[in-house]
């Protein structure tokens, strides 16, 4: 059965020092709900990462960096790698981020070579796709996100592809308090399935993991995670804060 996660994507929030106390609240929160059918991560701050890891209990909460570099080392000023990340302790790595794409230019080729670097380093890329409002708008959101898919992940081996989890952010619902709406969301990530499917087969397309990201808090989330096709949430806002964040989490 694929898993549910409910992954927090910190964004530029948090000194290490308050990181370190979220961390610590989240895992003692989810040691104490006894939650066991839900994978929970922390998308932290690269400089967070080596201290988080060694607060939480890596069983009951994973972390992940929020990026990676596009090559493996070298004069790469202020690029961190993703071997550095391996090596921090964390297993995760956020990629394809619409405001990574949208504020450092991100392209298909660029994520082609993170995800590779992500995948040969063992860690699990939560890979990141969906449409601006305009695209929305003109109701032709379906076909950006094949693409967005096809002119990346879906270069991956099947073997590969398997390896990952996608995160289908509408980039309308970021950070704005506006929400697809269930019948939107579930209705993008069976499409997304969908093309898994064809690509990859019924096999694979049953066992990944589809994330649903865009202003999810613990209100709407039962409704969300209720869904056929929404195993679970790419979480920004609502998981700055420890209560919350376990809200979202407990909503299965
Ligand atoms: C995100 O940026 O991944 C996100 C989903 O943010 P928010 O939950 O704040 O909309």
């Amino acid at each position: 059965m694929r898993k549910k996660i409910v992954a927090g994507n910190w964004k530029c929030n948090t000194t290490v020092q308050e990181g370190v106390e979220l961390a610590k609240s989240v895992n003692e929160l989810v040691a104490k709900s006894g939650v066991k059918n839900v994978v929970v991560v922390l998308g932290t701050p690269f400089t967070h990462l080596t201290s988080i890891v060694a607060v939480v209990d890596i069983k009951l909460v994973g972390v992940a960096a929020q990026n990676c570099a596009a090559e493996a080392k070298g004069a790469f000023t202020g690029e961190v790698s993703a071997s550095m990340v391996k090596s921090t302790g964390a297993e995760y790595v956020i990629l394809g981020h619409s405001e990574r794409r949208e504020y450092y230019g991100e392209t298909s080729e660029t994520l082609n070579k993170k995800v590779a670097l992500a995948l040969s380093n063992n860690l699990t890329p939560i890979y990141c796709c969906g449409e601006a409002l305009a695209i929305r708008e003109a109701n032709e959101q379906n076909a950006y996100v094949k693409t967005q898919l096809e002119e990346t992940v879906f270069n991956l081996s099947p073997e590969d592809f398997s390896k990952l989890a996608i995160a289908y952010e509408p980039i309308w619902a970021i950070g704005t308090g506006v929400t697809a709406s269930t019948a939107q969301a579930q209705e993008m990530l069976a499409y997304i399935r969908g093309l898994i499917s064809n690509k990859f087969g019924k096999a694979i397309a049953e066992e990944t993991s589809i994330l649903y990201g865009g202003s999810c808090n613990a209100k709407n989330a039962p409704e969300l995670f209720a869904q056929a096709d929404i195993d679970g949430g790419l979480i920004g806002g609502a998981s700055l804060k420890a209560e919350d964040f376990l809200g979202i989490i407990t909503a299965y």
